[in-house]
């Protein structure tokens, strides 16, 4: 018989979450989610997804993916430390170091599971976690994996952090303490003050952890937030997804062979969930083939980013401090961002309302994630539908 105790929970509080406007509808896609997508019927221009590079329709990481699934079938059929370690899981992690400029890299299913497996496999009860206070929910479930004390900065506050090293390491009560950081915070676009934050490290022992998921493919050439500044060897734990720019699914830590040595036998997902489809890791392997070939899918990117950053801003709408082709459109409070997201979907833009709790109260925005696959003509009709939407809720 079902738990009546778990019948009453789930009724009221999805009661509770629709009754709130707060239920998440999930709006399924009827095709690839490239620059255009169609949604029940309709056709939109997605300023939505995280295919920076727009390589998710990619026709030669699609073409690998064919060939190496016809070569290994569609699933690994065991996890890595079993005999789930295919060659090209092997091939992907050498490419991964190459592309990152460390000595190993190390494959996970996903960015968030290598933020729950890299940060527990290292830190423990003794430990210390100094984490800025806008870090990703995975960042945020890792440290608490781990047992570590948490102790959240200001965001991007180099006064707070160091103030929170000196204390956490004059205590004398950790025996590590690592600080953690997202390269690129998604929600507002800005980068991390990786130059401060090191230097910081450095000076109370800190081991650095760097979440590239929204860095990588953007910045530094493609290969990131810690390249774009110069401190790939500066860095112990450069962690990034294959989900984003790279346009596949999948997660990694580039670091130095020892630790991705110590990650192998120790990280849980690694050793306890099956590994990446081959499928998956060929393509991943050939969109890192692309980027190294050349660099014109990100140039691209800038192109599109700066294009539709200055077209929202002439037109008068607030789009924040961002430094990446990440896009917020601040309307502030939370029913107006709703409306006006809605709106946009009317006149055929699809581009999501972030509201509280995942952004403070009152700083309701409509994030805008142009790609490089993005055509100036899908662009302008945007900007068209952004000035008439705006001017009709009088936003601008
Ligand atoms: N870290 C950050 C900073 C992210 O934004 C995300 C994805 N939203 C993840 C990790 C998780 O990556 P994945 O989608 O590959 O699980």
């Amino acid at each position: 018989m079902a738990s009546k105790i778990l019948d009453s929970f789930l009724s009221e509080n999805l009661k509770d979450l629709k009754d709130k406007g707060l239920y998440n509808v999930i709006d399924p896609l009827q095709g690839a989610n490239g620059p255009i997508i169609k949604i029940a019927g309709k056709e939109l221009i997605n300023l939505s997804s995280n295919n920076y590079l727009g390589l998710a329709t990619n026709q030669r990481m699609i073409n690998a993916s064919i060939e190496a699934t016809k070569k290994y079938g569609v699933g690994a059929g065991a996890v890595r430390t079993i005999n789930g370690t295919l060659k090209i899981h092997v091939e992907l992690e050498e490419k991964l170091a190459a592309f990152k400029g460390t000595e190993a890299a190390i494959a996970f299913q996903s960015g968030f599971n290598c933020n729950m497996g890299a940060i527990s496999a290292v830190m423990d009860q003794n430990d210390a976690i100094l984490s800025d206070e806008l870090n990703h929910a995975s960042i945020i479930d890792g440290c608490r994996l781990s047992k570590a004390k948490i102790i959240r900065y200001k965001h991007s506050d180099m006064d707070d952090l160091r103030l929170k090293a000196k204390q956490a390491k004059e205590s004398g009560q950790y025996k590590k303490i690592m600080v953690i950081t997202d390269g690129v915070f998604s929600m507002d676009g800005d980068i991390a003050k990786l130059p401060e934050i090191i230097e910081i490290a450095q000076e109370f022992d800190l081991i650095t952890y760097v979440d590239d998921a929204h860095g990588s493919g953007v910045l530094g050439k493609g290969a990131g937030t810690v390249k774009h500044f110069g401190l790939s060897d500066k860095v112990d734990f450069q962690i990034g997804t294959l989900s984003k720019a790279i346009g596949v699914v999948g997660g990694y830590v580039a670091g130095k062979k020892d630790l991705i040595d110590w990650l192998k036998v120790r990280a849980r997902p690694f050793l306890f969930s099956t590994s990446l489809t081959p499928g998956a890791a060929a393509a991943c392997i050939e969109a890192i083939n692309i980027l190294t070939e050349s660099t014109e899918l990100y140039e691209k990117l800038w192109e599109n980013g700066n294009y539709l950053k200055k077209g929202l801003k002439d037109l008068g709408f607030n789009i924040g401090e961002s430094e990446t082709p990440i896009t917020p459109c601040i309307i502030g409070e939370e029913e107006k961002t709703q409306i006006f997201s809605k709106r946009l979907n009317e006149e055929g833009v699809y581009a999501k309302a972030i509201v509280f709790p995942t952004v403070p109260r009152g700083t309701g925005r409509v994030r805008n994630m142009p790609s490089a696959g993005h055509s100036k003509e899908m662009l302008n009709k945007a900007l068209a539908i952004y000035e008439k939407v705006g001017k009709e809720m009088g936003i601008i």
